[in-house]
């Protein structure tokens, strides 16, 4: 299975794709994930993407599709992969279907996680994040009930930089919406409730779409 999950900020993308990666037995690959983390090492790619992410801009195309077209080249792809937060705009989506076409590898489907912007508001400005494993949680705990670890706000979670992120979404992000509509490979499910009902719709519409 090769899956891309879509949806702003806050649709749940990360949790649906661990879940659904579980289920599938692909590995989950978050471009926000990766660059986090390159972000707490230190490393060049990190420094790189920090001001951008700060901002709640996206990194720059040629940054981010050379860091997925590795990724990509990685072993535990080979059954599949689900990507998250990636491709965030058409450029980037032209540039997966050629990387997979030349693998003979296409995407299967890309399932849209819907959800209105006044809900997207309220659960990112109250949502926290593991500092350990990433893990989010919509309240505000103290600890992750994964590993223990020390939940944080992340800082473009606040307030002001969630502003920029769903337009940036709007203008940059939501046209790949009708670039997969058009290849015939969009889902698009309703991303509220309980995450497991979520999750199983998802797993449905999926195995209906592949059928
Ligand atoms: P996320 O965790 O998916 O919300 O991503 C956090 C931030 O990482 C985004 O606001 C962007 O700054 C950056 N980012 C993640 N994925 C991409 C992408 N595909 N293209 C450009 N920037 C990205």
């Amino acid at each position: 299975m090769r899956l891309i999950l879509v949806g702003p900020p806050g649709a749940g993308k990360g949790t649906q794709a661990v879940h659904l990666a579980q289920h599938y037995s692909i590995p989950h690959i978050s471009t926000g994930d990766i660059f986090r983390a390159n972000l707490k090492e230190g490393t060049p790619l990190g420094l790189q993407a920090k001001g951008y992410m700060d901002k709640g801009e996206l990194v720059p195309d040629s940054v981010t599709n050379a860091m997925v077209k590795d990724r990509l080249t990685h072993a535990d792809t080979a059954n599949g992969f689900l990507l998250d937060g990636f491709p965030r705009n058409v450029a980037q989506a032209e540039v997966l279907r050629a990387v997979l076409a030349e693998k003979k590898t296409p995407i299967d489907a890309a399932l849209e996680l819907s959800i209105e912007n006044a809900e997207i508001i309220k659960r990112l400005s109250s949502r926290r994040t593991c500092r350990g494993c990433g893990k989010v949680f919509p309240g505000q705990l103290d600890k992750c009930d994964s590993c223990g670890g020390e939940l944080y706000q992340r800082d473009d979670d606040k307030e002001e930089v969630i502003a920029r992120r769903l337009e940036v979404y709007a203008e940059q992000t939501a046209p790949i919406i009708a670039f997969y509509r058009t290849e015939g490979l969009l889902i698009t499910i309703p991303a509220v409730g309980e995450v497991s009902e979520i999750t199983g719709s998802a797993i449905r519409a999926l195995s209906q779409k592949l059928s």
